[in-house]
């Protein structure tokens, strides 16, 4: 069986691509042995990729407003106790001055799908973030928008966009979505963005209600083949206000293992260590990092924003997820080999 799970780990390392089957059996055969057998394996491509470096991005809460109602977000339409908020242009104008001076050069502005902010707003933002920070990059993360509107905002300067895929099941979707949300508009917006020329991100929650391995193994083979610039991936985790607020949370190992595989299939992707994983382990940023990620994401949003924009319970925003504790950062990775760097972080060829 071990023998077995090895062999295909270097089919993996070696050919970048496994079957749908050899992927579930990956899945299946996670345990804490394979899961540093795949990390090893993992930080070694990164190192000829990137060597030491970690790159951090500044994120920027903008909204909490959303017009979605996803199942498992706290900041889903129909949470009536959720607070909302939105930033002004000025707010997240003063987040990118803050996070400049703090040494980040990529500014990641994610919200929910809030229609306060039209093509117009946006584009005036990114041309002014631009034009003050013309060596930083914009990565937007707002949800599904039409073609023409990725369209106008790649060419006002965005340079990158995340969109999770959220699963590559059709049934799953539909059991985590409201009918007017399909994976079918899903994978054809982030085809769209790629097609405009974005470094595009996908992801998914590991956990989320309902997955499988057989999902989750769908999840790895559409990464495979849609070939990311990026892929955000976390542990789902329970909000008290959703109809899954009594279900487990995600695996932090099993998370990890599966940031090693991504990396192994592509070694250039950038991966974040994502705060959700931080979340459920104080040293969830340091477990994906050594698991093979290469992206950390401190908030940068004024403290009221950061309270307001949950997701999911008991979200961390201290620690490694506040900008303001950097120099901690930095710290925290070179005490396991790797270093922070002041640069834009685009995708290495
Ligand atoms: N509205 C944008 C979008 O849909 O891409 C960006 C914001 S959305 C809230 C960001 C991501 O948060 C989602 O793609 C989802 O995977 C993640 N998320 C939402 N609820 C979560 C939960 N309960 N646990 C873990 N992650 C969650």
């Amino acid at each position: 069986m071990k023998e077995r799970l090895i062999f295909i780990a270097d089919k993996l390392c070696k050919n970048h691509s496994l079957t749908l089957e050899e992927y579930a059996e990956l899945i299946d055969g996670y345990d804490a042995s394979l899961a540093e057998l795949f990390a090893k394996r993992a930080r070694e491509v990164r190192k000829e990729v990137y060597g030491k470096d970690v790159f951090v991005r500044g994120l920027i809460e903008i909204s909490n407003y959303c017009k979605n109602d996803c199942f498992y977000c706290g900041i889903r339409r129909s949470n009536k106790t959720c607070e909302r908020y939105r930033l002004s242009r000025e707010e997240i104008l003063s987040c990118c001055e803050e996070g400049y001076a703090l040494g980040f050069r990529t500014f990641v502005m994610q919200g929910g799908e809030d229609a306060f902010y039209t093509d117009d707003f946006l584009c005036d933002l990114i041309r002014k973030v631009k034009e003050s920070y013309p060596d930083c990059a914009v990565t937007l993360s707002l949800g599904e928008r039409g073609k023409e509107s990725f369209r106008c905002l790649f060419e006002a300067g965005a340079d990158r966009y995340l969109l999770r895929h959220e699963t590559a099941d059709e049934t799953h979707y539909a059991s985590l979505h409201p009918t007017e949300l399909t994976l079918q508009n899903r994978l054809q917006a982030l085809r769209d963005l790629k097609e405009i020329g974005y470094q595009t991100g996908c992801g998914f929650m590991v956990g989320s209600p309902g997955q499988t391995t057989q999902m989750l193994a769908k999840d790895i083979k559409w990464i495979e083949a849609f070939q990311p610039a990026m892929c955000g991936i976390g542990p789902f985790i329970p909000h008290h206000a959703t109809r899954f607020a009594n279900d487990k949370a995600g695996d932090v190992g099993l998370t990890c293992y599966l940031l090693s595989i991504i990396r192994l299939i592509k070694p250039n992707i950038l991966l974040p260590a994502t705060t959700a994983l931080a979340t459920l382990d104080a040293k969830g940023c340091e477990k994906g990092i050594l698991a093979g990620a290469n992206v950390v994401m401190p908030n940068v949003s004024p403290i009221s924003a950061k309270q307001k924009y949950e997701l999911y319970d008991n979200k961390a925003y201290g620690g490694s997820e506040a900008a303001k504790n950097v120099e901690a950062l930095k710290k925290r990775m070179e005490a396991i080999g790797c270093r922070v760097v002041t640069d834009r972080g685009d995708v290495r060829l």
